[in-house]
């Protein structure tokens, strides 16, 4: 999809108004991983360099009301440190007042617009809204990666109010990395799947069976097909409305000429406020659930990931929440990033919450920012946040 990148924009003089994805986890006034913030920091630091201004805004989970809690007080605070300049926060993302704050802006100046979804008209996606946020700036950049699957007002309905318009430098990252997975991937390419719900990652298997030449599933999802292949899984978390749909898959896979691996062992237990049951078995017992991968598994999976030029990875592998059952997710995760001359794409969400803080997490080639953004990427499906920016 031809979009431009911020680069192509001149920028001097210029308002900017720049959708970030700040939606960040807030405890207690405090940012408890910045991640999202950081990430978008170069886009910011280019606009101040060249010359323009920038006014940043973005959503803040999911506010029923105006409370203090939903107020991206804590980022505007964050960013002032990160960027060494005082960045204030509007009082409002539209209005007189900050209206007045963003016509004072000079160049190298930032502002942050306090969060959009204190108006509903936001996820409407309405127009009057979209052109009240749009007033006022000269050019419009979307680096809100993670929340470019949503088509409201600040990542769709405002770009048609500007005639230059582009992607910031994240968001022209996640789709180089995530294009290079779904587009004629360097091959051998490895698709690794896990998480709690086959449901949710059929989309993704369906794009990607044709174009990838080995799925590694674990996680829960991993039940459902052995179930549906006939093997045992006691009580595991199984979607027996699935199990037809799973059948299906892996039919496909097998015309395909697929390698479609499953779990040959298992770290199971009694339930899963019981670690203390935990333990390693080929086949699961009636009275217990699996809850990771087993470290034969794992070292198939590992053994499998050799030789790739391209790896994708969605889903934890086990409940990686819990200690006790987040090996499997830990090792392969260690394995693959110790791998050299693979492109290795981490999809968001969980996965990236399993492994990002690892020391070794600086071995993929990139983590990304999204979750639904990621999933519905790589189901092919075109992002509204991204076609918005299509000239
Ligand atoms: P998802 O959002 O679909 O990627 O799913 C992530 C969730 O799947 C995590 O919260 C994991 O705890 C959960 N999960 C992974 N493996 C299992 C399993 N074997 N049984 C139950 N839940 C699991």
């Amino acid at each position: 999809m031809p979009i431009r990148p911020i680069t192509s924009l001149k920028l001097a003089g210029k308002r900017v108004l720049v959708r970030c994805d700040f939606n960040v986890p807030i405890h207690d006034g405090r940012i408890a991983d910045p991640t999202r913030i950081e990430a978008t920091l170069e886009t910011i630091r280019y606009v101040l360099k060249e010359g323009g201004s920038a006014v940043m805004c973005s959503h803040l989970g999911r506010p029923k009301e105006r409370t203090p809690e939903f107020s991206l007080k804590p980022v505007a605070e964050r960013l002032s440190a990160e960027l060494g300049i005082k960045v204030p926060l509007a009082p409002d993302c539209i209005g007189d007042v900050t209206g007045r704050m963003v016509s004072a802006l000079k160049p190298g100046e930032a502002l942050l617009l306090e969060n959009l979804r204190f108006h509903a008209e936001e996820e409407a996606n309405n127009r009057d809204f979209a052109h009240e946020l749009a007033r006022g700036k000269d050019v419009y950049v979307n680096d809100a990666f993670g929340a470019a699957h949503r088509a409201h007002a600040s990542t769709a309905g405002v770009a048609q109010f500007f005639s230059e318009r582009a992607a910031g430098f994240l968001m022209m990252r996640e789709i180089e990395a995530l294009s290079s997975v779904v587009n004629d991937p360097p091959r051998p390419a490895v698709a690794i799947l896990g998480g709690a719900k086959v449901s949710d990652k059929i989309g993704v298997i369906r794009h990607l069976l044709p174009k990838l030449d080995r799925f590694l599933i674990g996680g829960a999802m991993a039940y459902t097909f052995l179930k549906a292949r006939g093997t045992p899984v006691g009580r595991s978390r199984v979607e027996e409305d699935k199990l037809g749909l799973a059948n299906e898959l892996l039919e496909a896979a097998k015309k395909q000429g697929v390698d479609f691996v499953l779990p040959v062992d298992h770290v199971v237990a009694e339930a899963l406020d019981k670690p203390e049951t935990a333990t390693v078995v080929s086949e699961i017992p009636a009275g217990m659930m699996g809850l990771d991968i087993g470290p034969r598994t794992a070292d198939d999976f590992i053994a499998r990931l050799a030789g790739a030029k391209t790896v994708v990875w969605n889903g934890p592998l086990g409940v990686f929440e819990n200690e006790a059952f987040a090996k499997g997710t830990l090792k392969v995760g260690e394995a693959l990033a110790g791998l050299s001359g693979v492109k290795s794409v981490i999809g968001g969400g969980d996965t990236a919450a399993a492994v990002a803080h690892q020391p070794w997490s600086r071995g993929f080639t990139h983590i990304s920012t999204g979750g639904g953004a990621t999933l519905e990427y790589l189901e092919g499906r075109e992002l509204p946040g991204v076609k918005a920016l299509d000239y």
